[in-house]
C-alpha cells in the first residue's frame, strides 16, 4: 500500500508569536488548505510539497525545541493518529491552531482555536474544548458569541486589516476591551513586530 502523503505548506523553526506559548521556540509545520476562505488569511493554500510521516519528523528533528506547533491551512483536516504517534515518539509536544470547524480526535496536547464564525458563512464550532481561545478582533465582533465556549485562556488579537489608520484604531479598541474585560488577555503577533517567520 502507498504510504500517506501530507500535504505540506513549509516546516521552519521560529519564536511562537501568539497567544499562551508567546516567546517559546517551536517548529512549525504549516498544512496546506483550507475549509474557509477568510479575508486576511495569508496561507498560500495551492503550494504545498507531498511528505510522509517520515519525513516530517526527520524535518522536526533538526531542530531542539520541544513544541511543535501544527498550523495552516487548517491542521484539523489532516493530523491523524499516525502523523501524532510519530511526533510525540521524537518526545516533542503537539500543539495545534484551528478554527475549530472539525472535530478533533487525536490527541494533541494543546489547542488553540482561533473560531472564523464572524467571518465566513458555514463556520460552526466542532470542538469541545480548547485549552486556549483566540479572538481576531476587528471592534465589530460580537463577543457574546464567544461567551460559552469554555477553555483555559482567553486571547484577544488585533486584527491586522493592512491599513496603518484603521490597524491603530483597532489595538486601541483591543486594549479598551481588555481593561474592561479581563478575563480576555492580549496578544500581539511578536513574529510581525519582530520582523521574523
Ligand atoms: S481559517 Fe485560517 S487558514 Fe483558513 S482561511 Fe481562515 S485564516 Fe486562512
Amino acid at each position: 500500500m502507498d504510504e500517506k502523503h501530507y500535504k505540506i505548506n513549509e516546516i521552519f523553526y521560529s519564536i511562537q508569536g501568539e497567544g499562551y506559548n508567546a516567546g517559546r521556540a517551536a517548529v512549525f509545520v504549516r498544512f496546506s488548505g483550507c475549509n474557509l476562505q477568510c479575508f486576511f488569511c495569508d496561507t498560500r493554500h495551492q503550494e504545498g510539497t507531498p511528505m510522509t510521516a517520515a519525513e516530517i519528523c526527520h524535518e522536526i528533528s533538526r531542530y531542539p525545541a520541544q513544541l511543535v506547533v501544527l498550523t495552516g491551512g487548517e491542521p484539523a483536516l489532516f493530523t491523524d493518529q499516525p502523523l501524532c504517534d510519530a511526533i510525540h515518539a521524537l518526545g516533542r509536544q503537539i500543539a495545534m491552531e484551528t478554527n475549530g470547524t472539525c472535530p478533533i480526535t487525536v490527541p494533541i496536547d494543546h489547542i488553540t482555536c482561533s473560531p472564523k464564525f464572524e467571518f465566513c458563512l458555514n463556520a460552526p464550532l466542532r470542538i469541545s474544548r480548547c485549552d486556549e481561545l483566540k479572538v481576531v478582533y476587528t471592534r465589530y465582533n460580537d463577543m457574546a458569541r464567544y461567551d460559552n465556549i469554555q477553555a483555559q485562556s482567553y486571547f484577544l488579537q488585533p486584527c491586522n486589516v493592512g491599513d496603518e489608520e484603521q490597524n491603530e484604531l483597532i489595538v486601541q479598541a483591543t486594549l479598551d476591551y481588555v481593561l474592561h474585560h479581563p478575563k480576555w488577555r492580549l496578544s500581539l503577533q511578536l513574529h510581525k513586530i519582530l520582523n521574523v517567520p
